[in-house]
Formats: C-alpha cells, sequence, structure tokens
C-alpha cells in the first residue's frame, strides 16, 4: 500500500499523523514530500546517513561558439532564452526553466549549447524504528516541488513495500505529484469553517484523480457536523478521529508523536492501515 496523507491547508495535523501512522507500521517507508518546509524527522527522529543532492540539467550556452541564430528560443516553451544577437548575448532565465532538453537538441551548433546540472535541493534517507527515512528539501527560491518530488517517487519509491507519503499542504501541483501514486489518499482537517472549506479543494483533486479516500478529523470535539455532513454527501468516510486535548496540543509543540502521546492509539492506527488495505 501506498497511502498519501494530504491536508487542504498547513496546520492541520497532516504531519503528526502521517508520522505516527508510519511509526505504527513495519517494513514500512516514510516519505516527507513537503518539499518547502519538512518536518516529519521532528516527530519521527531518524537516523540520518545518507545525504544526495538532486539537480536538474539547464542549458548553458557558449556565446564565443554560438551564431546567435534564435533556434533554441524559439523552441523553448517557456520563454526561458533570450539571443540578442546585436549584442552577442544569450540570456538564460533559470526560474522559468523546465529542464526539458528541447534547447539542446535543436542547436545546430555543436557544444554552443551544452546541458549542465543544477542543484534544487537536497534528498535525506536514513531509518527510525523499523522503517526507512526519506526526505526532500528544496533549495529556497526554487520556482517549484514538482521536479524534486518527481525524482523522489521515480527513484526511491520501491514497489513491495509499504510507503507513508507526507504531502505538501495546498491544492497546487506538488500535491498532486506526490499522490499520483497513492493507492489511498488519507485527507486531515479539522472541523472550522477553514478546515471544511480548504477540505472541500482537496476533495476535488482526489475525485479527478479517482483516487479512494478517507478523511482524519483533528482536533475533534464533536463539532464536526458540517464537515461530516459533506463527506457523508460526497461519499467519503470518517476513518480517525484525534480529540482535542491539551495534553496532544502540549506534546505536538515540544515534537513528540502522537503514539508516544496517547496510550493505545498505536493499535488503532495499525488497524486503520489494515482496514484501509482491504478497501
Ligand atoms: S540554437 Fe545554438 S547557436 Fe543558435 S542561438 Fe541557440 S545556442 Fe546559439
Ligand atoms: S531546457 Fe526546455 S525549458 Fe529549459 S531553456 Fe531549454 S527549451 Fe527552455
Amino acid at each position: 500500500m501506498k497511502i498519501a496523507v494530504i491536508s487542504g491547508k498547513g496546520g492541520t495535523g497532516k504531519t503528526y499523523f502521517s508520522t505516527s501512522l508510519a511509526m505504527s507500521l513495519e517494513k514500512v517507508d516514510f516519505f516527507d514530500l513537503d518539499v518547502e518546509e519538512p518536518n516529519g524527522y521532528i516527530f519521527i527522529k531518524p537516523d540520518i546517513s545518507e545525504e544526495i543532492q538532486y539537480g536538474l540539467p539547464v542549458p548553458e550556452i557558449d556565446e564565443n561558439i554560438c551564431t546567435f541564430c534564435n533556434k533554441c528560443a524559439e523552441a523553448c516553451s517557456y520563454n526561458a532564452l533570450s539571443i540578442l544577437p546585436q549584442l552577442k548575448k544569450a540570456l538564460f532565465f533559470p526560474e522559468l526553466c523546465h529542464s526539458c532538453g528541447v534547447c539542446s537538441f535543436v542547436c545546430p551548433v555543436d557544444k554552443a549549447l551544452i546541458e549542465v546540472e543544477k542543484n534544487i535541493g537536497v534528498i535525506r534517507k536514513g531509518k527510525f524504528l523499523k522503517g526507512n527515512f526519506i526526505e526532500g528539501k528544496l533549495n529556497i527560491g526554487e520556482p517549484s516541488g514538482v521536479p524534486l518530488i518527481s525524482g523522489i517517487m521515480k527513484d526511491h519509491l520501491d514497489p513491495e513495500r509499504t510507503a507513508i507519503i507526507d504531502s505538501p499542504p495546498g491544492t497546487s501541483c506538488p500535491v498532486v505529484e506526490s499522490i499520483k501514486k497513492a493507492d489511498y489518499v488519507i485527507i486531515v482537517t479539522e472541523p472550522t469553517p477553514f478546515g471544511l472549506s480548504d477540505m472541500k479543494l482537496v476533495v476535488e483533486i482526489v475525485k479527478n484523480l479517482e483516487k479512494k479516500t478517507g478523511v482524519v478529523i483533528n482536533k475533534d470535539r464533536g463539532d464536526s457536523k458540517a464537515t461530516e455532513e459533506f463527506l457523508r454527501k460526497n461519499g467519503i468516510p470518517v476513518i480517525f478521529r484525534i480529540p482535542y486535548s491539551l495534553e496532544i496540543q502540549k506534546s505536538y509543540s515540544k515534537g513528540i508523536s502522537l503514539i508516544d502521546t496517547v496510550p493505545g492509539i498505536e493499535k488503532k492506527l495499525k488497524r486503520l492501515y489494515e482496514d484501509i488495505s482491504n478497501v
């Protein structure tokens, strides 16, 4: 099973839940794909053993060889190149480049345009309890986490092992990329008007991707009527509840996991995983 944990907005307890779900299982790989602000390590406390720099190919133009024919700029769909023949200048805008390789393919002059690697982030790997920890961290200023997330999923997702994927918050492209390979998507929400509003947006995403889905209600005080009404209309079950409790909030703020805070919750999370596996 590959289970992605998402939330329409930050601060719903997504990482708090996903880390404890992973810690309650065996032979599991935990992926922190919240690449702009990975913080699953705070609860999981892995022993990191490996750091892999992650890069993408981008063009580099040698203005001494380039004939300024403009073919590369014409072929670039993202306007990442600008050729100025009068000034004999070739400008490259890395933040617009999608590393598609088209410019190097169309350049007719040998060695005028070569591909070089641009570092966009780092992948950290390690161990925790009975599992593997894999985290992506995007360099500050990088425009999108999608390439790093897709690279991690391509190179490190083991088809034979259980994976718990902590997705980025929100509803943008990195979230979609992080759940593409999931068999099941868990949405973590809180029973507030903001929580409901943002959950509606992620429900649209999982529906469009035709993913099996269940919802975890965090900070549950028995006042989640509007949330449950919406879920019932959309045929989505509430699969778990984390009660509102001062003790849990204090533990959370100290980086202590849910399973180290609430006695017996580990067994419940194991059972939840088994139930999900049989859906
Ligand atoms: S296609 Fe090659 S030769 Fe032509 S402008 Fe681009 S880099 Fe220069
Ligand atoms: S690699 Fe693709 S996106 Fe980047 S500059 Fe070349 S053609 Fe444009």
